[in-house]
């Protein structure tokens, strides 16, 4: 087998396991570091998203009604990230840090309801 450690060509030698994706220990370190490192990037990467949605969230709570959806999707809401969901008197929840919302359709619109996490 040819090492996975992208770049190196390195067979991977038959003293180590049958199934060892590495030529060795120093290829098996380099490509730890590197997945390490895209995993660190998509957390901080989806910290900020959440934190965007949470902070948006924060702005229209004080409105204390429900928001038009338009008006979080003017501040780049992402509705595909949040950290928990869960059903609340019969609604669909979405949880960030501080704030969470579900969405209602009335009248052939869709609005948001903005929760304080600690009502929740
Ligand atoms: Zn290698």
């Amino acid at each position: 087998m040819i090492c996975s450690r992208n770049g190196c060509e390195n067979r991977t030698p038959t003293s180590r396991r049958s199934n060892a994706k590495y030529c060795s220990d120093k290829c098996y370190k380099a490509a730890k570091r590197v997945r390490d490192r895209i995993d660190y990037s998509k957390r901080k990467l989806l910290y900020a998203i959440i934190k965007n949605n949470d902070d948006t969230l924060g702005i229209f709570h004080r409105l204390g009604q429900l928001v038009p959806i338009s008006f979080l999707k003017s501040y780049d809401f992402n509705f595909e990230s949040w950290i928990e969901a869960e059903y609340i008197e019969g609604e669909k929840v979405y949880s960030m840090f501080d704030f969470a919302y579900s969405i209602r359709n009335l009248n052939g619109n869709k609005w948001v309801k903005i929760w304080d996490t600690i009502s929740i």
